[in-house]
């Protein structure tokens, strides 16, 4: 999705007067570098929106080496000379087609800039099918930890929340330009693929399995996952019927009942969700457990990654719930730009909160009580809550405080309202992008109170809140 400004009457009055609409429509301009995030202005680039991805990945365990082509399905939103795709070295690009064949050029830290031989016209569809090869190297960012494509003892894992997709696939890098994916993986049979949505076919000959899993609902490229490795899958479906797919690191997997307890919990809390926050909004769920070595679980779509570093561990039920709550609050409703990322952390937070307490352990009310406790002049009270800083996106504050401020909603409006809020909010922007001022619109008109004072306490300014 995309937004623009609205045109007025008189612009367009004045465009038409001074500059000849036939030459106007003929001028063709290369696409903007970035997408306009102030937090992480090389990513997602301008000009074009894509639809669809299809990547193919050969995997060579012996070396870590991938063998890949992109196939992108896009259509441009201006007269296209020439676009970005964010693609980090160091693989090698070996081709490039753009309906034929294309120019291209490696610019800056991750721009792959394309030049068709013929420029784009605003509308059109294209299709851009880029050919590469070598071994991903994922990112360990200082403030932000790791990720991208990260290799493990058996294979790899491949992250990207918030910038690791342009480490193993070209892309438009913004949340906000979500797609459809195909990802097809060949590797030797004793390693199983696993990455987003549904397995869709399988076919092993010569020793390698290929199999393609498809993703049907538009994805944010931070959502995208692969997992390569030894793998226990276990396949079917949750109590109230949405078709389920987990699997554990075979090496892992040593406790009694540990494939069918992570299965089931998994399955138990979707449908939990489901009960709460409405209609599941993709066409399956799961969960991958994997030792992976970066000490977090990631909500990709549909089914997300837990990093587990012991035999016989489970990821505790907390971060399961955690997980599978983003995939209706981050997942399928998306910030638009990543200052907004408590909309996330806040509601996965609460959501751990709230099925703590309804599966018979600490109130939501405690668990507020013990983090509003944190002494007023800690630093973690002074970061803004929707402006915590490129580095600070995954503070406290996106967490806590976020969980917070919907507790004290929830406590402002009652519990009819808040509840009803976070289903209109999760129906509403379905398969989209927000920001804060959506969330705080809704929460106004469905509660009907103003919360301006609510915001600006807990929201906007930085500070512990008084209550
Ligand atoms: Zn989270």
């Amino acid at each position: 999705m995309r937004r623009s400004g609205p045109v007025t009457a008189a612009v367009l009055t004045a465009a038409l007067a001074f500059a000849p609409a036939a030459h106007a429509a003929e001028r063709f301009t290369p696409g903007a570098a970035g997408a306009g995030d102030p937090y992480f202005p090389e990513n997602g680039n301008g000009g074009y929106d894509v639809r669809d991805y299809d990547l193919t990945f050969q995997f060579e365990p012996s070396t870590g080496a991938i063998t890949a082509t992109a196939r992108i399905q896009a259509r441009a939103t201006q007269n296209l000379s020439s676009f970005n795709l964010d693609f980090l070295g160091p693989l090698e690009v070996d081709d490039v087609k753009v309906n034929g064949r294309a120019a291209w050029k490696r610019e800056g830290a991750q721009e792959l800039v394309i030049t068709p031989r013929k420029g784009i016209k605003a509308g059109k569809r294209f299709t851009a099918t880029v050919k590469y090869h070598g071994v991903p190297k994922r990112i360990d960012d200082p403030a932000l930890g790791t990720s991208g494509w990260i290799a493990t003892d058996d294979g790899a894992v491949a992250l990207n929340q918030p910038f690791g997709a342009a480490t193993y696939y070209p892309v438009n890098d913004t949340p906000r330009d979500k797609a459809t994916y195909s990802v097809t993986v060949t590797a030797p049979s004793g390693l199983k693929a696993l990455s987003n949505g549904e397995k869709v076919k399988e076919r092993t000959r010569g020793g390698l399995t290929t199999v393609t899993w498809r993703m049907r609902h538009p994805m944010a490229s931070e959502l995208a996952m692969l997992a390569i490795g030894r793998f226990n899958v276990t396949t079917g479906r949750t109590p109230s019927g949405i078709p389920s797919v987990t699997a554990i690191d075979s090496a892992l997997d040593t406790a009694p009942d540990q494939s069918k307890t992570f299965f089931d919990t998994t399955n138990t809390v979707t449908d939990w969700m489901r009960r709460t926050w409405g209609p599941y909004p993709f066409t399956s769920t799961g969960g991958v457990v994997d030792r992976i070595g970066v000490g977090y679980a990631l909500e990709t779509q549909g089914r997300s990654v837990y990093d587990v570093g012991e035999p016989g561990r489970q990821p505790n039920t907390g971060t399961i719930a955690h997980e599978l709550a983003h995939q209706w609050f981050g997942d399928s409703v998306t910030p638009y730009l990543w200052k907004d990322i408590w909309l996330n952390e806040g509601w996965a937070t609460y959501n751990d909160w709230l099925y703590t307490e309804a599966t018979g352990g600490r109130t939501a009310q405690a668990a507020f009580d013990a983090s509003y406790a944190r002494a007023a002049d800690h630093a973690a009270w002074q970061t803004v809550m929707d402006d915590p800083g490129r580095d600070g996106i995954y503070n406290w504050s996106s967490y806590t405080r976020g969980a917070m401020t919907l507790h004290v909603l929830r406590t402002k409006i009652g519990d009819e309202k808040f509840y009803r809020l976070g289903r209109t909010w999760a129906a509403k922007y379905k398969d989209g992008n927000v920001t804060t001022a959506d969330f705080k619109e809704l929460a106004e008109k469905v509660s009907g109170q103003d919360l301006d004072a609510l915001f600006t306490a807990w929201v906007h300014t930085p500070g512990k809140p008084a209550l």
